[in-house]
Order: structure tokens, then sequence, then C-alpha cells
């Protein structure tokens, strides 16, 4: 995220992160920070193609720097044993509340006792005073009865923490898959992860997250008022289907198929990814415009998409502009883009920051668009969307 006036410690380690690494010796750009070369990129799946990335820079006027490494030109598959998530979730025609049902298969590295799942929009960040997720029940045979922990929870919500005990231990290695209905009640707009209007909805990190940290086990520390970028979860193979008013356009993490008719005044969008550590959906009167982008990697290109509501300041087309030079000179130093798509939101109602999201991120009502969805972009190959290994 990018918070303006007031740099998150994670938007601010971000910040660093934007300069060195491998393939072209670049030139920061405008509004970035110059730091210390940083590792090799970590190793990140699924696209097939040729050499390095040797996009062009500017040419520096500082002193030159030894030739970096050469980007790999492919990452690593994701971890065979990540988990399987499916989200089916239906937006109600007000926009304030979404029913879900979560499938999730999981195969821990060691012996579990139970499942954790992370509530997260039950939590007091950034001051949040509404908003509320439920689950309404869990189906796997199997377990025992589920058991809410407050875990840094607001007064008169469920805990941040659900524990769904098993009957039996777990073996290492053994697939468990739990099935979850719940319901999400979004507040109103303001700065923050999940907001509505009457005619617009958004929402990260709101499913019940199942919280596993490979080498570490079960994260249960106390939900946090921070501003954005705090959960921790597993990168899952991602298959998610939204169901919301015929009028809307849905916008989610990975790669999305045009929508289907399902019932009087209803569409169904879906939306598949290799592996995504979070999951986020914007549902409104959109406008959009997408173009096949070459993200590094040789010939690879993927949907580049840049959506706005009707009567926003900000073109398409300029924020497309933004945005595809933002990726390019990103895959220049670290390498391929690392997803299957990316959108970027214009959505002032998300106030005076950006925030990213696997494939999606949000552009607020920030006065330097373009430093923004710079800044966020850059997360694309940072935190959050890492793939299948923790801290990728
Ligand atoms: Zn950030």
């Amino acid at each position: 995220m990018r918070r303006v006036g007031s740099l998150a410690a994670a938007g601010a380690t971000s910040v660093v992160l934007l300069t060195g690494g491998c393939g072209t010796a670049a030139r920061p750009q405008q509004g970035v920070s110059a730091a210390a070369p940083m590792p090799p990129h970590p190793a990140i799946s699924g696209e097939t193609s040729a050499a390095g990335s040797t996009a062009s820079s500017p040419a520096a006027a500082q002193p030159p720097r030894a030739t970096p490494p050469a980007c790999p030109a492919d990452y690593l598959p994701p971890a065979p044993d990540r988990p399987v998530l499916r989200l089916a979730l239906d937006v109600a025609s007000d926009h304030r509340t979404v029913t879900g049902t979560e499938t999730v298969t999981f195969t821990p590295e060691t012996a579990i006792d139970e499942l954790d799942f992370r509530l997260w929009p039950n939590g007091p960040e950034g001051g949040r005073t509404q908003g509320r997720l439920e689950v309404t029940s869990v189906r796997p045979p199997g377990t025992g009865r589920p058991r809410s922990v407050a875990a840094g929870a607001r007064p008169g919500v469920p805990g941040t923490l659900l524990v769904v005990p098993l009957t039996q231990r777990s073996p290492a290695g053994k697939p468990v898959t739990a099935v979850l209905s719940y319901t999400l009640r979004l507040p109103p707009a303001r700065l923050d992860r999940l907001g509505a209007t009457s005619t617009l909805a958004w929402w990260g990190s709101a499913h019940p997250m199942l919280a596993w940290v490979r080498g570490r086990g079960w994260v249960r520390e106390g939900a946090q008022a921070s501003y954005g970028e705090t959960q921790a979860s597993e990168a899952a193979a991602l298959d998610l289907t939204v169901t919301a008013p015929a009028a809307d356009v849905v916008l989610a993490t990975g790669l999305g198929s045009p929508p289907g008719a399902v019932a009087a005044g209803r569409r169904r969008w879906h939306f598949v990814a290799a592996a995504a550590r979070d999951v986020v959906v914007a549902v409104g009167r959109f406008r959009t415009l997408t173009r096949l982008t070459p993200v590094g990697g040789g010939a690879r290109t993927v949907p580049v998409t840049v959506a706005a509501l009707p009567g926003a300041a900000r073109s398409l087309s300029a924020l497309m502009a933004q945005l595809q030079r933002a990726l390019a000179a990103h895959a220049a130093r670290l390498g391929p883009f690392p997803a299957e798509a990316l959108t970027a939101v214009d959505l002032p109602a998300t106030g005076d920051s950006g925030v990213e999201y696997p494939g999606l991120e949000f552009i607020g009502d920030v006065e330097d668009a373009g430093f923004t969805i710079t800044h966020e972009t850059a997360h694309q190959w940072f935190y959050k969307p890492g793939r299948g290994r923790p801290g990728a």
C-alpha cells in the first residue's frame, strides 16, 4: 500500500526494493529512491519464455554500476502441495452483503489437530468501526465444533480467529478439505480494504483465510490497527466465482472469463490464478480498457486492464499508459511479471492511498496516480503475491 503523508512501514520497505536486482541497470524513476541491490528475485512459475529481460531504460546520469546478473527467463512452478481455494460469492443488490462458500484443501507439512482461519474484517484495522465476517457453517466430516477467538476483534463482532478442531490428528502430507459458508457485511466507504456504497463494493483479505505459514504453523497473533498488509497466508491455487447485479462489472484477482447470465438481473464472473496469497474483488459499474501487454520473459503478454467508474476524473488511456510504463520498468529490473493478469482500479472511494493485491491494485484519491501505480505495481513482485513459499 501507499499512504499519502504517512507512509506505513511496509510501504517504506517496498519503496526501497524498487531498484537493483537483475536485468538492466536501470536508473531510479521519478519518485523512487535509490537503494542497495537486492538479491535475485524468488522463483515463481507458470510461464514459458525465452531469454532474460533486456528492456531498455533511460541513459543513466549517475555513476555506472556493475552489470547486474541477467534475470531468469522463467520461474519455478508453484509448490505442488499448496492450498487449493475455491470461493463462490454472491453480492447482494444493495452491495452491502456478500454471501460465500469457501472450499479449501490444505496439505500441511506437519501433523495438525485443527484448522485455523482468520476473519480480518472483524479487526480494528485503520480505525474500522463497521464491517463483519461471520462463518455460518463448517461442513467437513471429521471436524469438531468451531471455536471463535477474539484475537484483537472489535467488540460485538465474531473473533478474528476461527479454530476448527479435527476429531483426530491428521498426519503430515495428507490433504484436509473444509467447506465454510459465510456472510460478509461491508462497511461504508472509507480508507479501508473493504467498503461499499449503494452501487459499489470492494473487499480484500475478507474471506476466511487459512492462516498457515510453512515452517512455522498457524498464525494466531491478534489483529492490528495499522492499515493494510498485516495478514499471513499461503499462496493458493484459486478458483473464484462472483455473482453480481447484471449492470455491474466484477474485477478480481486472477485471469477472468467473460461473464454469463445466471438469473434475471444477475451475472456470474469467473477468475483463476495458479497461486495467489490473497483475494480481492471489486464490483461496480466500471468502464474498463484492456490491452495485451508484454511483461518480460520473451514474447509473453498478459491482459492488463484499467478500470474507473463513470465520471472519473482520470482517463482510462492515461491510466493504461502509466500502468504499462510501470510494468515495463519493473520487468526490466526484476524479471517477468509474475501473474496471469493485472488490473488497476481507479477508486477514489478507497481514500487517499493505494493498495495492492495479487493481480489487482486500487488507486485511491491520490494526487499523483502515476507514482501510486508505480508503487503498487512493484508489489506484484514483492510481498503478498508470493507464489508458494513464505516471503516470496
Ligand atoms: Zn506499499
